[in-house]
C-alpha cells in the first residue's frame, strides 16, 4: 500500500528532503520536486511526482541506477513508497491517483525517440559489426529501430514511407514504443507482437544492459514479462516490403475509423480488457453505463470502453467511474473486467473499489503489481 504523497503546496507542507535526494544531487535542478504528472497523461489528471527527471542518454540513466540502488531503492519485496520508481512513457495509457506518486518518476528524452530505417548497405556492415541498438539476428532492409520514446504514429508513418508494411496499425495509438512493448499494445488485427524481434532492456535494480529476444517477453494480450524495474530503451521491428502507396491508404483508413469510433478529448484509449470471446464495450453497454458520469469523468457516449474527463479533472472521478462500470457490469453479466489502464499511486483500498464482489474470476493479480487490476 502507498503512503498518499502531499504535494508542497497542501495544508501539511511536504518539506523534508526526499531520500533520493543526496543519491541524485548530480542531476543539479534536473531531478525535479512536486512536478505534476497529469500534463505527461493525455488523460490530462492526476496528482504530482515526489521526484521526476528527463533522462537525457543510456550513461546517465546507468548512473541513475547505480544511485537508485546506493539508496536502497530495490532492498526488499516492497520498498518504502517514498523509495518507489517508476516510468512513464507519453502516459496515454496511464491513471495517476490524485494525490501522486512519493518515489521517483523516470521519462526517457528526446535521445531515445531516434528512428532508424536499415538500408541494403547498413544490412551490409550489420553482418561485420554488431548493431548499435541490439544484436538481433535480423537483417536486411526491412529493419526498423526505434528508441523507447518514438512516437508509435511516428513509426508507423516512417514504416510506410520507407515501403514497409506491418506496422500501420500503429498510427492512431498515441503512445511510444517503450510504452507498447510493455502493454504489448495493438490493433486492426496486429499488435507488437506481430513484428518485434527484440528489444534493449536495462534492469534498473540489477543495472544489467540487455537485448531480450521477443520470444523472452512472453508478450501476450497487453502482456508482457517487462517489470516496473526495467526499461526498453530501443526495439527492433522486422517488418514486410509493401507498396507505398497501398500502405498510405491503410494509414488513412485506419485515421478515418478512429475518428468515426473513437472520442477525441482527454482519454487513455481503452480503459478494460476484452474478457475472453467478449468485448469490454458491448458489456458496459449491456449494463446501460454509456454516459455514467461522477464529477469529471464520464464513459464516453461514442465509445463504451473510454473514459473522458475534463479539463481540471480528477483521477479519484476516473477510478469512481471505473468501479460503477465494474459493479454494473458484475451484476448486469456476471463478468469481472480487468484494467488496461496502469494504475499508479492509489491505495489498495482504492484500488479494491475494482474487485466486483461476488466474482469467480481467479486471481486477478496474475500481472504486475502496478496492473494487479
Ligand atoms: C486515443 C487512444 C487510443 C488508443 N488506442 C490503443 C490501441 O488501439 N491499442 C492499444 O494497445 N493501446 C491503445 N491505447 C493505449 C496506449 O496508447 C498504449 O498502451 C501505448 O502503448 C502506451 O504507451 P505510452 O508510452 O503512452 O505508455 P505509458 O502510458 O506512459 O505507460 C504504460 C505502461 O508502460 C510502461 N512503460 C512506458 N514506457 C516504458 C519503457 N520505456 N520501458 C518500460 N516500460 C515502459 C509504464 O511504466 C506503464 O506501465 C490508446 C490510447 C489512447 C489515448
Amino acid at each position: 500500500m502507498t503512503t498518499p504523497h502531499r504535494p508542497a503546496d497542501s495544508a501539511n507542507p511536504f518539506d523534508s528532503a526526499h531520500p533520493f535526494d543526496s543519491a541524485l544531487a548530480f542531476l543539479g535542478d534536473r531531478l525535479r520536486v512536486d512536478e505534476p504528472l497529469g500534463a505527461l497523461c493525455t488523460y490530462r489528471v492526476g496528482g504530482a511526482a515526489a521526484r521526476f527527471v528527463v533522462v537525457h542518454d543510456e550513461s546517465e540513466l546507468s548512473r541513475i541506477a547505480e544511485a537508485l540502488a546506493q539508496a536502497g531503492a530495490f532492498v526488499g519485496e516492497a520498498p518504502q513508497a517514498e523509495l518507489s520508481v517508476h516510468v512513464i512513457g507519453r502516459g496515454s495509457n496511464l491513471l495517476v491517483a490524485d494525490a501522486g506518486l512519493p518515489g521517483l518518476v523516470l521519462q526517457l528524452g528526446d535521445g531515445f525517440a531516434g528512428i532508424e530505417i536499415l538500408d541494403s548497405q547498413a544490412s551490409e556492415s550489420h553482418e561485420s559489426q554488431p548493431p548499435k541498438l541490439g544484436e538481433s539476428d535480423q537483417q536486411g532492409s526491412n529493419i526498423l529501430r526505434a528508441g523507447a520514446m518514438a512516437s508509435l504514429p511516428v513509426v508507423a508513418r516512417k514504416s510506410v514511407a520507407a515501403a514497409l508494411t506491418g506496422f500501420e496499425w500503429a498510427v492512431g495509438v498515441p503512445g511510444s514504443i517503450g510504452g507498447a512493448v510493455r502493454m504489448n499494445a495493438g490493433g486492426h488485427g496486429a499488435d507488437m507482437a506481430a513484428s518485434l524481434t527484440g528489444v534493449h532492456v536495462l534492469d534498473l535494480e540489477t543495472g544489467e544492459n540487455r537485448w531480450v529476444t521477443t520470444a523472452a517477453l512472453e508478450l501476450g494480450y497487453r502482456h508482457s514479462s517487462i517489470r516496473s524495474t526495467q526499461l526498453v530503451l530501443h526495439a527492433e521491428l522486422h517488418l514486410a516490403s509493401g507498396d507505398r502507396a497501398l500502405g498510405e491508404q491503410r494509414l488513412a483508413e485506419i485515421v478515418s475509423w478512429r475518428r468515426e469510433h473513437q472520442p477525441g478529448g482527454h482519454n487513455a484509449g481503452s480503459v478494460f480488457r476484452n474478457p475472453p470471446g467478449d468485448s469490454a464495450g458491448r458489456l458496459i453497454e449491456a449494463a446501460n453505463c454509456r454516459g455514467l458520469r461522477v464529477g469529471s469523468a464520464e464513459v464516453s457516449t461514442k465509445h463504451s470502453n473510454f473514459i473522458q474527463t475534463d479539463s481540471d479533472g480528477s483521477a479519484d472521478d476516473v477510478l469512481e467511474v471505473m468501479a460503477q462500470v465494474v459493479a454494473q457490469v458484475g451484476k448486469h453479466s456476471g463478468v469481472q473486467l480487468r484494467a488496461e489502464t496502469v494504475l499508479l499511486g492509489f491505495t489498495d483500498e482504492q484500488r479494491s473499489r475494482l474487485r466486483w464482489p461476488n466474482t469467480t474470476t481467479p486471481s486477478l493479480d496474475d500481472d504486475s503489481s502496478e496492473q494487479a487490476l
